[in-house]
């Protein structure tokens, strides 16, 4: 499945790579669960929420740029959601007409297990090799150094076999602070999930929209900023982040693309007089293609 969305001149097409159930009470973090269990969300038998896997197709200047590749068909990573995530967003792009080698750019906000699946995956002889054989894999510096030098916290969710492989076919290219992909497309910093967690701005003719990766993974999180994950690595830096990124969301009207938000994971913010701040879903403009 896709999503149209037009922003400016940019035609945008969300894909999703299925859904992912991570455990609840890590993803609330410090919340006591009687706050966070007001949301009614359902949970699977292993206390599991559902999480969206939205990545973003975007074609500027030429470029066929995609933005963030789920969990991929990783066994061991798959088999950690109830049911597995299907990793579907080859089967998406397929359906759009896009082919795996029609792909220029592939940026990961950071290489957590759940961002960069489809990164790589085996050829027929069992190794592991780019997906997406002629693009160019931006990826920040800091991340690349912290997913291949992991510590006994971080080690579970960086596969080496998402990653090594980019710098092995030698379409890995780290980038340091604010990156043009395009005049309309620019990679930013937003850390605290991870150091190096990165987001994609996007700015065509008046109109904005940002690309969050994992600054949440609910939208409840975009309302009340002091609700931090537990997956965040720094998560007061990562309040500082997501403070800044919801002011300027909401006085800049950006679109607001969030990975793990239900699928399309398109939303705006607003604030109230009293300065409560509301996540209101948006619709994707071009409807499902
Ligand atoms: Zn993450």
């Amino acid at each position: 499945m896709a999503a149209r969305h037009r922003l400016g001149n940019l035609d945008l097409l969300v894909l999703s790579d299925g859904t992912y159930y991570q455990d609840a009470g890590a993803v609330f973090g410090v919340v006591p669960r009687i706050m966070w269990e007001r949301l009614a969300i359902p949970l699977n038998e292993r206390y599991q929420m559902a999480l969206g896997l939205n990545s973003l197709l975007v074609r500027s200047a030429g470029k066929t740029i995609l933005i963030e590749t789920g969990v991929g068909d990783k066994e061991r990573v798959r088999a950690q959601s109830s049911p597995a995530s299907e990793g579907t967003l080859l089967d998406g792009l397929r359906a759009v007409g896009v082919r795996p080698e029609d792909v220029d750019v592939v940026v990961n906000s950071h290489l957590h297990a759940d961002h960069c699946g489809w990164n790589t995956r085996a050829d027929d002889a069992g190794s592991f090799v780019p997906t997406f054989r002629r693009a160019r894999y931006l990826i920040r510096r800091g991340e690349w150094e912290a997913a291949t030098h992991p510590n006994e916290r971080t080690r579970a969710t960086y596969l080496p076999e998402n990653i090594l492989p980019l710098e092995a076919a030698g379409q890995l290219e780290l980038i340091d602070g604010e990156t043009k992909i395009t005049d309309e497309v620019i990679v930013v910093d937003t850390p605290g999930h991870t150091a190096d967690h990165a987001s994609v701005l996007l700015a065509s003719a008046g109109e904005r929209a940002i690309y969050i990766g994992d600054m949440v993974q609910h939208s409840v999180q975009l309302e009340r900023t002091a609700w931090v994950s537990s997956f965040d690595v720094f998560p007061l830096q990562a309040m500082e982040t997501k403070k800044a990124v919801v002011r300027r969301a909401i006085d800049e009207r950006e679109l607001v693309v969030a990975v793990h938000c239900p699928y399309p994971g398109l939303g705006r913010l607003s604030e109230t007089p009293d300065g409560k701040r509301r996540w209101t879903p948006v619709e994707a403009n071009g409807g499902e293609v």
